[in-house]
């Protein structure tokens, strides 16, 4: 079966965890912090914070962005769940903005639309998560303008998105948001096996990032400090905290991966290049990618014009090609369902979803392997 994604390691990263195993701390040794440099310098961000999955790094961002009881948090209906949990995990209530059909990110007009009723309503949400879906950057410098004014933090979920740029700049730089989310989930451009990261330009935030991974633990800044002068084995609990702290082992792994992400991206730039141009004759929509970012190709998803979703999807898989769907719309699910949500609430997202099919793509796929991608595709669809 060729997947639809899947990492790439090789002696290089074996080694270097070889090396925490054999000769260094397992856990909170130097790795972390070597890592978090490593994405700082790389994203062009000041602050990182890394954690044991992105879907912490959502949370400990949506709490340091202050969300609580009571407010809500907007996000993109096509995403992974945990876009949307994070609020939810603060006991705030989530709303979603339809999508742009053509960019299939979180879409500004409606953005706009929802902001302009929601501050009549006097229901702003304290934060929105925007999600650079299958890499593509959102138009942040537009969407920043739309929420700054209002005092909305602005979460970037960059989970797809490690090693593309906005206007040229790296994705996680923060030029246009308060923090950014980023994934080492195996199927993402770099990984530690589970493992999270939040980058930030800003010390308020870097510093409850930082405390809420760790349970709310902390040496340093202490609140107490004159009397504790000399007192080497004292530190304090400021807020309540979870210990959501990724390993030296897999932060080892996360470094070595993080010098092969300029190779990794440009093998799936050739990759999604050569889809372009192999399935554009076909009855389906092609991604396209606005001139403002540079992607980098998490996923390829295109959608079916003519034919059956369900009946594309189990004749590719018949052949051996784990094609996927990304995503079903978060609202549909019966979590969601319960707390009000009902199809038609999101109609762009939906009818996206019932076309949408994922084609394999990850660093080590062969051209042999697309080309047999391409073939059964242009059999299924004939
Ligand atoms: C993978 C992913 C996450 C969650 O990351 P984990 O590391 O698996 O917890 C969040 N958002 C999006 C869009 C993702 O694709």
């Amino acid at each position: 079966m060729i997947p639809y994604g899947k990492h790439c390691i090789d002696q290089s990263d074996i080694d270097a965890v070889v090396d925490v195993l054999e000769n260094q701390f397992l856990t909170q040794g130097q790795m972390g912090p070597k890592f978090e440099k490593a994405i700082c310098d790389y994203v062009g961000a000041e602050y990182c914070t890394v954690v044991n999955s992105g879907t912490s790094a959502l949370h400990i961002a949506c709490l340091a962005a202050g969300v609580g009881q009571g407010d809500l948090v907007w996000t993109s209906p096509i995403s992974f769940a945990a876009s949307a949990n994070c609020a939810r995990y603060c006991g705030a209530d989530v709303d979603f903005v339809d999508i742009d059909p053509v960019t299939r990110n979180l879409c500004i007009d409606k953005l706009s639309a929802k902001l302009s009723l929601a501050q009549q309503n006097n229901r702003l949400p304290k934060a929105i998560v925007v999600v650079h879906f299958t890499g593509a950057s959102c138009d942040m410098q537009a969407i920043q303008a739309l929420t700054q004014p209002l005092g909305i933090v602005l979460i970037e979920d960059a989970a797809h998105a490690l090693g593309a740029t906005y206007q040229g700049r790296n994705i996680g730089s923060c030029q246009y948001s308060d923090m950014t989310i980023l994934s080492f989930h195996p199927v993402k451009a770099v990984t530690t096996a589970e493992g999270g990261a939040v980058t930030s330009n800003n010390a308020h935030y870097a510093k409850l990032l930082g405390l809420y991974a760790k349970h709310g633990i902390t040496r340093q800044d202490l609140i107490n400090s004159e009397e504790h002068e000399g007192e080497g084995w004292f530190y304090e609990q400021q807020l309540l905290g979870y210990n959501y702290r990724l390993s030296d082992i897999h932060a080892a792994l996360g470094l070595s991966q993080l010098q092969k992400l300029d190779g990794f991206i440009s093998r799936r730039r050739e990759q999604a290049r050569f889809y372009d141009e192999a399935l554009s004759a076909l009855p389906l929509k092609l991604p396209e990618v606005p001139a403002y970012t540079d992607s980098a190709w998490h996923i390829y998803v295109v959608e079916l014009l003519q034919h059956d979703r369900k009946k594309v999807f189990q004749a590719l898989q018949a052949k051996q090609i784990g094609v996927n769907v990304h995503y079903i719309p978060i609202h549909l699910h019966p979590y969601y369902q319960e707390l009000g949500f009902k199809p038609g609430d999101f109609p762009v997202a939906e009818k996206y979803y019932k076309m949408a099919l994922t084609l394999p793509l990850f660093p080590t796929l062969s051209r042999e392997e697309q080309e047999y991608v391409v073939q059964s595709l242009k059999e299924v669809l004939s």
